[in-house]
């Protein structure tokens, strides 16, 4: 069973770029089958706040995407021990001092003589005695994970193809501070296989974790997951911008826009699937394929997702927004108006159309002379669903007026407008005697 996580850090709010990696961890397990979990990555007391966790679960439920399970990291501190004894045990993790001063001076020095800027493994020399001294001192140690060194570590990513990592080349990381609070590297591999984890989907700013987590795994007497990295995601002018780190679900919301506009455009960029409108998770699950996804960063355009939401709305029964708009708005009103919406909520604008005040049209001496007729004629005529057929080919006839000469100062005078739903649905709505008051308004 596939089974995959999505592991936000509680200490903000989501932003489309970790919404995009949620929803492709979501889709990954849905087209599979399988379960997607939530893991609350709050190790870090300070900066991780309730109320993020809360937004998290409200926004991934918005979006659509149900989680099998949820874990927290704060509640899982024995199993980091427990594993980190373990590894204690086999030689895997050492004790180190330097502070971070010395550590930056030894890296300009690398760096100065052209060489990799990684960790010397100073603290390996370190005896017993020296050890003592320093717990006398009262000086704790922070921890490194020893990489093994022997063997290039080598994994076929899921998007990125075959990879490899040198350790002579790496650092061993610090994996627990000196006053014994986790980094995020081992209680994320010790997760993983607790959780039975098997694809881990994760940004390519991730790629060299991968390479360190894969020989935690394997030290943890584990099998590591199948791991895939995505290119990160840009704004439409093709940069990283700030303004995409602020974009969240509360502006999507706040914009009116359709959680499936939203799925559907962050579920293809980056991918050589065409972006359309797709009516349901199951729909877009079933089209999940990570064998598209391209490796040049995926580009998060908001003109596009205006247009999905506008497929998305053009197809939306009565029943969905029901809810949404004003309580005397019936079905054959909606129907008139949808195919002009490209957010549900302007619904309301054109209501006011049928339903409300309309400005007085700007006319010519000649359009207002037009319209008396035009008056005239609707009050005549039968009214029923063809309204507007009729009151147009009887004016045809009359004033031998036709195309823009003849619809154009209609529709202004009865919606306040020039343009707007077909005539001919909007007509029966606006009815006989507010019709009839606007025409004569108009003159
Ligand atoms: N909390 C980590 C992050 O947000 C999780 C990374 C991962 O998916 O392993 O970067």
């Amino acid at each position: 069973m596939t089974i995959t996580r999505f592991a936000p850090s509680p200490t903000g709010l989501l932003h489309v770029g970790n919404i995009r990696t949620a929803l492709h961890n979501f889709l990954l397990a849905k087209a599979a089958g399988g379960r997607f979990l939530l893991r609350v990555d709050d190790t870090d007391a300070e900066r991780s706040k309730e109320e993020y966790v809360e937004a998290i679960r409200k926004d991934l439920a918005w979006l659509g995407l149900a989680v099998d399970g949820e874990e927290r990291q704060s509640q899982r501190l024995s199993h980091y021990e427990e594993a980190f004894e373990r590894l204690k045990a086999a030689g895997r993790v050492y004790r180190c001092y330097e502070t971070s001063q010395e550590l930056e001076l030894r890296r300009k020095v690398l760096l100065g003589r052209g060489l990799p800027p990684i960790y010397d493994r100073a603290a390996l020399d370190l005896t017993e005695a020296d050890h003592a001294a320093k717990e006398a001192a009262g000086i704790a140690p922070h921890w490194r994970f020893l990489i093994d060194r022997d063997e290039p570590i080598v994994w076929d990513d899921g998007i990125r193809g075959p990879q490899k990592f040198e350790g002579d080349r790496m650092s061993d990381p610090v994996i627990r501070r000196a006053d014994g609070s986790w980094l995020y590297m081992l209680p994320s591999a010790v997760d993983d296989i607790a959780m039975g984890v098997t694809d881990v989907l994760r940004g390519e700013d991730h790629v060299s974790n991968t390479a360190v987590q894969l020989q935690m795994f394997t030290a943890l007497g584990a099998t590591p997951p199948r791991f895939a990295h995505e290119a990160l995601l840009t704004g439409s002018e093709g940069k990283l911008s700030k303004r995409l780190g602020s974009i969240g679900v509360d502006t999507f919301r706040e914009q009116g826009l359709e959680p499936m506009a939203i799925d559907s455009l962050l579920a293809r960029i980056g991918t050589s699937q065409p972006i359309v409108a797709e009516p349901s998770m199951d729909s877009l699950a079933a089209g999940f394929d990570l064998a598209t996804f391209g490796r040049a960063p995926a580009r998060f355009d908001e003109a596009e997702l205006l247009r999905l939401n506008a497929q998305i709305v053009h197809q939306m029964d009565y029943k969905q927004v029901a809810g949404l708009l004003p309580e005397a708005m019936d079905e054959a009103a909606w129907l008139a108006v949808r195919p002009n919406l490209e957010k549900a909520s302007e619904a309301h604008e054109w209501w006011q159309v049928i339903a409300g005040d309309v400005p007085r049209p700007e006319m010519t001496d000649d359009d207002r002379a037009f319209i008396a007729e035009a008056a005239a004629a609707a009050d005549k005529m039968t009214w029923d669903e063809a309204a507007w057929k009729t009151l147009t080919g009887a004016l045809k006839e009359s004033t031998g007026r036709k195309g823009k000469a003849l619809f154009l100062p209609l529709r202004q005078a009865l919606t306040g407008m020039d343009h707007g739903p077909d005539m001919n649905a909007l007509l029966p709505l606006i009815g006989k005697d507010r019709a009839i008051a606007r025409l004569r308004a108009a003159v």
